[in-house]
């Protein structure tokens, strides 16, 4: 890749501002674990970063703190307002009560009740509306206008970016040597933004490689077409990820700095989540497994080994009861 000279400025904003992000007042450093059973199946090195492990089990928090942290004391005074069903809401409300600011979360009224509460008891205010998440979306954004609310983006907005980019600003501190590609769940490309911009300045070397479910692949679909691409319908197993069209910030991005993407099955996420317990004994969501099943995938078809491939594993907030199906899908996906 070589960058133009508008795209170079581009990256080195989002570096600034990932350097200067102050993440860690909510958000924790969190491991590059090496996954020894995976490693030695795979015949290359496979090291795990795991933001699975933040206080709100995914690195949502990341981004959302460094948003609020960055309003003016107007904008604290008159509150914020976001519509996600999932990990979004749990990080906005932690930021929120962390900064002494309301906030009301629009989610829709299919919400598991795990969910709605977790937000509650985290002070947040949650509002069901909508029967799936574009109509929770419609009427956030129409209440943050009529009230003068910031509404604050899961993943479209460059302060979000720069929160989630600080991932891969600890991946290249630890792990200062040898390293040949990052593997990054991709939903509305957010994290994958923040980090493919730090790499991708510092190390440029370094692949950064994409991966989504195949029912929600909007950004494999956008950069196929060259421009963002709304997707007809989504599948929702990965619910981290379920969104029907890339943001153009992150695209901004994306654009020229992901160097391949790849989609997964359901049934691969659940082997993954399978293969992740073996080496860590920890559980993630399917999100959350996407960027080993991408992994596994990549080297199975391009035979490559001896290779230091890094996987960041994005969550862990999964149903206890979802957990019947992970494993009875886990057996199926050839593997
Ligand atoms: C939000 C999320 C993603 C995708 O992040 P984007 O910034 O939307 O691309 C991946 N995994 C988990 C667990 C998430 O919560």
């Amino acid at each position: 890749m070589t960058p133009t000279r508008a795209e170079q400025t581009l990256l080195e904003h989002y570096v600034k501002k990932i350097l200067a992000a102050p993440v860690y007042e909510l958000a924790i450093p969190t491991p590059l674990q090496a996954a020894p059973a995976l490693s030695q199946a795979l015949g290359n090195r496979i090291l795990l970063k795991r933001e699975d492990l933040q206080p709100t089990f995914s690195f949502k928090i990341r981004g959302a703190y460094n948003k609020l942290v960055q309003l003016t004391p107007e904008q604290r005074a008159r509150g914020v307002i976001t519509a996600s069903a999932g990990n979004h809401a749990q990080g906005v409300a932690l930021a929120a009560r962390e900064l002494g600011i309301s906030a009301s979360i629009v989610m829709p009224r299919t919400t598991p009740q795990l969910k709605v509460s977790g937000v509650r008891s985290r002070g947040a205010e949650a509002l069901l509306q909508g029967e799936s998440f574009p109509f929770a979306l419609a009427f956030a954004l129409d209440l943050a206008r009529q009230t003068g609310r910031e509404f604050v983006s899961p993943f479209d907005d460059p302060d979000v970016i720069a929160g989630q980019g600080t991932v891969a600003m600890e991946i290249l501190r630890q792990h200062p040597g040898q390293l040949d590609a990052v593997f990054v769940p991709v939903g509305g490309g957010g994290l994958i933004a923040g980090v493919a911009a730090y790499i991708k300045y510092l190390r440029p070397e370094i692949r950064i490689i994409g991966v989504e479910s195949e029912h929600s692949a909007c950004l494999q679909t956008a950069m196929a077409a060259g421009k963002r691409v709304t997707l007809p319908s989504v599948g929702t197993f990965a619910d981290g990820v379920a969104v029907a069209q890339i943001g153009e910030h992150g695209f901004d991005i994306c654009r020229f700095c992901v160097d391949e993407v790849m989609t997964v099955s359901d049934d691969e996420l659940c082997a993954a989540i399978r293969d992740i317990y073996d080496d860590t004994r920890s559980i993630t969501e399917p999100s959350g497994a996407l960027a080993v099943a991408g992994i596994k995938q990549y080297v199975a078809q391009s035979a490559v080994s001896g290779q230091t491939l890094v996987g960041i594993n994005s969550g862990a907030n999964i149903n206890f009861d979802t957990l019947r199906h992970v494993v009875e899908r886990a057996g199926a996906a050839v593997s």
